[in-house]
C-alpha cells in the first residue's frame, strides 16, 4: 500500500490518498480543498474507490462533496456522525459559515470491528468515540498502519469540548489503541506521523491506569 498526505485548509488537515496496486484510491478525510485533491487524483490518474471519513466535523468533509462530484464513490462514516454531519450544527465560524453539503452518495455505515475492501485494501475499523461520538481508526492491519482522525495526534488527542465530544469516552477510546503492536505507524488527522509505541512512552493521554 502506498500512502500520500496532502495537507489541505485552514486547519492543515491531512488527507489520505491510499493506493494498492491498480489505479483505483481511497480518499480518507478530503479537507475543505476539494480542487488540491482532485488535481491530485487527476495528476496521478486515479479514480475513487470510496472515501472514509475517520469523523464528521466540518474542516474535514466540507471538500466531500465536490471532489465526490467529480470522481463517485461510496461514503462511509460512522452512523453516530453522519447524523449530524451535514446539517446547520456543523459549522466552525468564521471559517465554515455553512454546514457541508452531503455528497448524495452511497452510504456505507461504519461498524466497530468490522472489515472493509476497497482497491484492493482491506481495512478493519475500530470505534474510537470522544472527539466526536462516531469518530473511528482506520486500521490497514497488513501494513501496521492506523488512521487516527483526531482521536490520537503525536503528543496529543482530540479536543473533548466540541459538541458531542467527551473525555472519559474518548480516554476509553485510547485504551483500545493501547492494545495495538508498538510498531503501528499513526497517520493523524493532523501534524506528523508517530507509531502506537512511541506514543505509550511519552504521550500523557497514553499512559496506562
Ligand atoms: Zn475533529
Ligand atoms: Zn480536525
Amino acid at each position: 500500500m502506498n500512502i500520500e498526505t496532502i495537507v489541505v485548509g485552514e486547519f492543515a488537515v491531512n488527507c489520505f490518498v491510499c493506493t494498492g496496486t491498480d489505479s483505483q484510491a481511497l480518499v480518507v478525510d478530503p479537507g475543505e480543498d476539494a480542487d488540491v485533491v482532485i488535481a491530485h487524483l487527476r495528476e496521478r490518474g486515479l479514480t475513487v474507490a470510496a472515501y472514509l471519513m475517520t469523523h464528521g466535523h466540518c474542516d474535514h468533509i466540507s471538500a466531500l462533496a465536490t471532489v465526490h462530484d467529480a470522481f463517485p464513490a461510496p461514503v462511509a462514516m460512522h452512523p453516530s456522525d453522519w447524523n449530524w454531519a451535514f446539517t446547520a450544527t456543523n459549522t466552525l465560524p468564521p471559517f465554515f459559515c455553512t454546514a457541508p453539503r452531503d455528497p448524495g452518495s452511497e452510504r456505507v455505515d461504519f461498524a466497530e470491528g468490522n472489515r472493509y475492501t476497497y482497491a484492493g485494501l482491506t481495512f478493519a475499523v475500530i470505534a474510537t468515540p470522544g472527539h466526536t461520538p462516531g469518530g473511528v481508526c482506520i486500521h490497514f492491519e497488513a501494513d501496521d498502519t492506523l488512521i487516527t482522525g483526531d482521536t490520537l495526534f503525536a503528543g496529543s488527542v482530540g479536543r473533548t469540548d466540541l459538541p458531542g465530544g467527551d473525555s472519559r469516552t474518548l480516554s476509553a477510546s485510547l485504551q483500545k489503541l493501547r492494545a495495538l503492536p508498538e510498531q503501528t505507524t499513526i497517520l493523524p488527522g493532523h501534524g506528523p506521523a508517530s507509531t502506537i509505541g512511541q506514543e505509550k512512552r511519552t504521550n500523557f493521554f497514553m499512559q496506562g491506569d
